[in-house]
């Protein structure tokens, strides 16, 4: 395949106003799924900073990260561990529940997903307030696990998520 390098990578996000709700400007991310270029160079990019990060392990939420987190893992020679809403699960879990803007939410990990001392990066589609990626952060963190950093594609600058994060270390592929 061609070397991608020279891709506008945010060309193939589309602008969605309004969606799910009033006032929301949704970033899809399904036109650069739906190119093989794009996709590709991505993946690479977003696994570029992390090549000499020793990551034993890359963790993602469902459903969008698990999108981006599988290919990273393959490609980072890791392993791609799973949080899911509650229920979805099959084995023994830690849950961790937390508060969003309207309502609350609650992920959960397996409790052999992860073990003591392992490297982990965290990786979501997109970083808004950072709830989500935060809150796989505190799973992991009860496994005994380390969490290296947080990868995203987007990130949605004015939101302060990298704040959130803090100390953890982020990096956006895409920021808005
Ligand atoms: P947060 O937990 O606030 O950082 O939100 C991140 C999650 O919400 C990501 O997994 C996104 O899939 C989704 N999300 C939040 N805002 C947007 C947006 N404007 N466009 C697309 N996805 C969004």
């Amino acid at each position: 395949m061609t070397d991608g390098s020279a891709l506008d990578l945010k060309s193939f996000i589309r602008d969605i106003p309004d969606f799910p709700k009033p006032g929301i400007l949704f970033r899809d991310i399904t036109p650069l799924l739906a190119s093989p270029p794009a996709f590709k160079e991505s993946i690479r990019r977003l696994c570029e900073p992390f090549a000499d990060s020793k990551v034993d392990a890359i963790v993602a939420a469902e459903a969008r990260g698990f999108i981006f987190a599988a290919p990273m893992a393959v490609q980072l020679g890791a392993a791609f561990v799973p949080v899911r809403k509650p229920g979805k699960l099959p084995f023994d879990t830690h849950s961790f529940h937390y508060e969003l803007e309207y309502g609350s939410d609650t992920l959960e990990i397996h409790v052999d997903g992860l073990k003591s001392g392992q490297r982990v990066l965290v990786v979501d589609d997109l970083l808004a307030t950072g709830g989500t990626v935060g809150a796989c952060c505190r799973l992991i963190e009860r496994t005994g696990a380390t969490v290296v950093g947080c990868a995203f594609a987007i990130e949605l600058v004015a939101l302060g998520g990298v704040k959130t994060l803090a100390p953890y270390s982020s990096f956006s592929l895409l920021k808005y």
